[in-house]
């Protein structure tokens, strides 16, 4: 199927491996971030309004952060699982290589680079 070696499926393994916990650490932050604004709620009474403001916002940010992070989390631990089974490196649509190139700059692309444009036209047009 695809000319990828041992050396560079390990290598792109090791990305995905250190993506998967890099972006499980954003998560926990989040996370965190969420307890500790929940904890210090009674602390500040007086600018109350304007704190509530400001953290909704930042919140805005913050959520479309994570589900950035969240939505790269899935992504990068179906690439691990296809690893796994073998199936790696195929496109998920039409079953083309996705091309070590693009797997390099992308190691958690599912979609050859036909297959991902089309999908992200599809998902715009929503
Ligand atoms: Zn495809």
């Amino acid at each position: 199927m695809t000319t990828m070696n041992d050396t560079q499926r390990q290598a792109l393994r090791a990305v995905l491996e250190a993506r998967r916990e890099q972006l499980l650490s954003e998560l926990d932050e989040v996370r965190q971030g969420h307890a500790e604004r929940v904890s210090n709620a009674d602390n500040s009474p007086q600018n109350a309004f304007a704190t509530e403001a400001n953290e909704v916002a930042q919140e805005a940010v913050r959520d479309a952060e994570a589900r950035r992070d969240h939505d790269e989390l899935v992504a990068v631990r179906a690439a691990l699982q296809r690893l796994d089974e073998g199936s790696y490196g195929a496109c998920i649509d039409c079953g083309a290589d996705i091309g070590l190139q693009r797997l390099q700059a992308f190691p958690a692309a599912l979609r050859c680079i036909n297959c991902q444009s089309k999908a992200e036209s599809a998902a715009a047009a929503r």
